[in-house]
């Protein structure tokens, strides 16, 4: 994807935003396993099937982007921000205003079903959705 400053600088605040809320959630509600966003399944020694390994499916979860809108001076750093956060004394001018679903974002989850361990990525990864669409098994908002 070729893409206009505006929009790199719209990439780089929703991949923030994202990384923070996937960190705060692994802060806050720590899951039992923490795996790798390109993991789909992890075998773990199952309590309620007498400790056996048994596997444990991830699930990719999938947030596409909001609208955002970027500013900046014509040879400086262009920035985004979400509408409602638009900064009152934005220092440039309109650069671009990115709508909304440009970008996606993948990380991963799951649950074992007899146990109830846990499992979530460390991290995720930004991706373009017309060439990584959310997958079959997706489950996206939250
Ligand atoms: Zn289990």
């Amino acid at each position: 994807m070729q893409m206009t400053p505006a929009a790199q600088a719209a990439a780089r605040a929703f991949r923030a935003a994202q990384r923070a809320a996937l960190k705060h959630a692994n802060e806050t509600d720590p899951p039992d396993l923490t795996v790798s966003v390109y993991v789909r399944q992890v075998r773990h020694l199952c309590a309620a099937h007498g400790g056996r390994s048994v596997n444990l499916e991830l699930r990719e979860h999938y947030v596409t982007s909001p609208q955002y809108l970027a500013w900046g001076p014509p040879s400086g750093a262009v920035r985004a921000a979400l509408p409602e956060d638009w900064p009152e004394q934005a220092d440039g001018p309109l650069a671009g205003d990115i709508p909304a679903g440009l970008f996606g974002f993948i990380f991963t989850r799951g649950r074992c079903g007899a146990c109830g361990m846990t499992a979530r990525s460390s991290s995720g990864r930004l991706v373009d959705p017309a060439q990584r669409p959310p997958a079959a098994k997706a489950v996206t908002g939250d």
